[in-house]
């Protein structure tokens, strides 16, 4: 696809009022009425997603589909792989987690997160998840992306040949507000310095760092990121604090994205749980991302952010934040919905 291909979409405004609306609603965009109506036409693969279970997975679908997406990589249960595998075949691959519902974490994360490690592993999945959100620092003091427990599950990882993929840091504004106790968080910097000291062990491996490797506020020291670490690759998910960070430096990402082909995978990050398997929710991540990268959007965001209220309580409760497109060109399109994830999972 070339940039003549992609129709021009100078000034695009979803049309609103067209359905009901809810936090993942606040505009009442007609989300399927409104997939067509955006200017990429290629397919789009989604490399970030939690389905949870068979159910969840059928659900998701709905919307991936009507936003074009072909191929979806998720962070399932072990248990709940084999049943979605059976149904969705190769259009759904899978990346190994640990048993995040165990109350007992010690084990969760140790001896039997090395065991499920080999089991995903025996079933041909080739990347695995280390979430270090300083926020697991509530749970288990363990949670450093470097600390030894850690450690040993990624050295059976990378004997396995898989990629490394991980959660560092969170939003600037989590930092400002929930982890403002650095003594026991740390400070942002101190969980890149930490990460790349695991970098720095592993040189041969393939790294993958979710939400713009959790720098979407700064993407000059993302940059230089990427440029230490030639073999380091990002995702886009986490729709609300893209939208929000992103939508700041429109211009700037353009730049980012052209500058770093191969390196910015598109996902979403969206969670399917039985307890909620909204149309309007799983859809709205699509199109909040699709609309922040392919067009010049410049309106609200029908997206409830909770972060807009939590450093500033004045705003109400259901405030979104501002989207601006970033009208990123065709062939840059292209490589960041399905390149750079083929160059990394096939
Ligand atoms: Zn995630």
């Amino acid at each position: 696809m070339t940039d003549s291909t992609m129709p021009s979409l100078a000034g695009y405004q979803p049309a609103l009022h067209r359905a009901p609306i809810s936090d993942a609603n606040r505009l009442g965009i007609d989300y399927r009425a409104e997939a067509p109506r955006l200017p990429y036409r290629g397919e789009v693969w989604d490399c970030h997603v939690h389905l949870r279970n068979l159910a969840s997975a059928r659900a998701y679908m709905q919307a991936a589909e009507v936003y074009g997406t072909k191929r979806v990589w998720s962070m399932t249960p072990l248990e709940e792989v084999d049943a979605i595998r059976d149904e969705f075949g190769k259009r759904i691959a899978f990346i190994a987690v640990p048993d995040y519902w165990a109350t007992d974490w010690l084990h969760a994360m140790g001896d039997d997160w090395l065991r499920r490690i080999e089991a995903f592993a025996k079933k041909g999945v080739k990347v695995c998840k280390f979430w270090a959100a300083p926020r697991g620092l509530d749970k288990w003091d363990q949670m450093w992306i470097d600390s030894p427990i850690r450690l040993r599950s990624m050295r059976l990882a990378r004997e396995l040949g898989m990629t490394l993929m991980v959660h560092v840091a969170d939003p600037d504004t989590w930092f400002a507000t929930k982890y403002a106790d650095a003594g026991k968080y740390g400070t942002k910097r101190d969980h890149y310095a930490r990460f790349e000291r695991m970098l720095a062990m592993f040189p041969d491996a393939d790294w993958w760092a979710a939400h713009m490797a959790g720098s979407p506020e700064d993407l000059d020291f993302l940059q230089g990121l990427l440029d230490r670490w030639p073999r380091l690759r990002v995702d886009t998910s986490a729709t609300k604090w893209m939208v929000r960070e992103l939508s700041k430096h429109a211009d700037v990402l353009r730049d980012f994205l052209a500058r770093n082909p191969g390196r910015v995978m598109f996902g979403t990050d969206i969670v399917a749980d039985p307890a909620n398997l909204s149309f309007d929710l799983f859809a709205s991540r699509f199109w909040a991302l699709r609309a922040l990268l392919e067009t010049d959007y410049d309106g609200p965001s029908p997206i409830v952010d909770p972060d807009l209220s939590m450093v500033d309580p004045s705003l109400p409760k259901e405030s979104t934040a501002h989207l601006r497109g970033a009208s990123v060109d065709a062939a840059t399109l292209t490589d960041v919905y399905v390149g750079a994830c083929r160059g990394l999972l096939g």
